[in-house]
């Protein structure tokens, strides 16, 4: 069923990414065509990759016509790219209905990574993200989120190089949209397309309680990371409005239960913000209520985002904060920063081309 910001293509047709292999199945059933030809249409999209219905040559033609007139291609115009001197690349992509959206390669010495973004904007309002400071646009289809990820492979295949691993963290929310996202999760993941190991992708929520369960009961290998930036109700509300919705305590329990449901580990992301979150009271008391859990923190140093008037925790303060989680049996590190000279936090490429254009 279509919600409220689900994007419906001018032209009517649904975009080929955003069909499963079982669902291109049934619609070559429809046309009367023998089953191996669905296997052949997601061979030309995920293995060679081809950007035409035109180039899947071994399909007969009228096929092709009749795919033409029912599907389009999900077009990614590229507005901006940025390459830091660490390798990272930072795309702003254009979309058919002329939003922009944010894509992230970065090149690890164990793979490469891709950060996907899941909606136009964010309405989830966190005070320290450019994303959400005007509001959500509309959800991206399951097709747009996994056309970033055959984008980037694209540009890898020329050094003979793979995508190895994704992580769901640009702008948005991925549990607000969850139908288009496990969509998505079950393209990339799947042996007879890009083959992604579960273990290699990692959903980042912002405390979406009840698909945070949902999610749960989907029984994945798929890595879940929570944004929790406080260690108490009080400061959570402050920094995330949505804590207001789930509350802290909603949000432990839905990770416990994660935990107890898939045995996996969970990754608590925590930004520091400069005498905001970041005193040794605050690593105590998050040291506290993460306590037993089977759980990883990742430090991330914010960002200075102009339109607020956050700081950057001073590099010793960071490093303190660390050594309490650590000296207190909490498994954490601090997240390395990439792209920092590209501007590669989240939002921040779409907010200043959002910028120009209102000009
Ligand atoms: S941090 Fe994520 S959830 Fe929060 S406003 Fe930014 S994009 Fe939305």
């Amino acid at each position: 069923m279509l919600k409220n910001k689900d994007y419906v293509p001018a032209d009517g047709k649904p975009f080929i990414y955003d069909y499963t292999l079982e669902q291109l199945q049934n619609w070559v059933k429809e046309q009367s065509e023998p089953a191996f030809r669905a296997g052949q249409i997601y061979d030309w999209l995920y293995v060679k990759r081809v950007g035409s219905f035109e180039e899947m040559t071994n399909l007969p033609k009228l096929l092709r016509e009749k795919l033409a007139a029912g599907f389009s291609f999900v077009t990614l115009t590229e507005i901006t790219k940025l390459e830091s001197k660490d390798g990272t690349v930072k795309f702003l992509f254009g979309l058919a209905d002329n939003h922009a959206i944010e894509t992230v390669i970065m090149r690890h010495n164990y793979g490469n990574s891709v950060c996907v973004t899941t909606q136009v904007g964010c309405r989830i309002g966190c005070t320290f993200c450019a994303s959400t400071l005007g509001g959500l646009k509309r959800n991206l289809t399951a097709g747009e989120i996994v056309a970033q990820v055959v984008k980037a492979q694209q540009l890898l295949d020329p050094e003979g190089e793979r995508v190895s691993s994704i992580v769901i963290m640009g702008s948005g929310e991925p549990f607000e949209n969850y139908d288009a996202t496990l969509t998505f999760l079950r393209q990339m993941t799947h042996p007879k397309g890009l083959n992604i190991g579960q273990r290699h992708i990692t959903v980042s929520t912002s405390g979406i309680v009840p698909n945070m369960i949902k999610f749960a009961d989907e029984n994945t290998q798929i890595n879940l990371a929570i944004s929790i930036h406080a260690p108490n109700d009080a400061l959570r509300s402050k920094l995330m409005p949505v804590n207001r919705r789930y509350p802290f305590e909603e949000v432990m329990d839905a990770c416990r239960y994660y935990i107890e449901k898939t045995g996996r580990r969970i990754t608590f992301e925590y930004a520091l913000i400069g005498s905001v979150n970041d005193r040794p009271e605050h690593a105590e008391e998050l040291a506290k209520v993460l306590q037993g859990m089977l759980c990883h923190v990742n430090l991330i140093p914010v960002n200075y985002v102009p339109e607020r008037d956050y700081v950057r925790t001073p590099r010793d303060d960071i490093f303190e904060f660390h050594r309490i989680l650590e000296r207190r049996n909490i498994n954490a590190t601090i997240r390395r920063e990439q792209g920092h000279d590209i501007a590669a936090a989240c939002g921040q490429l779409r907010a200043k081309h959002m910028e120009t254009q209102a000009r």
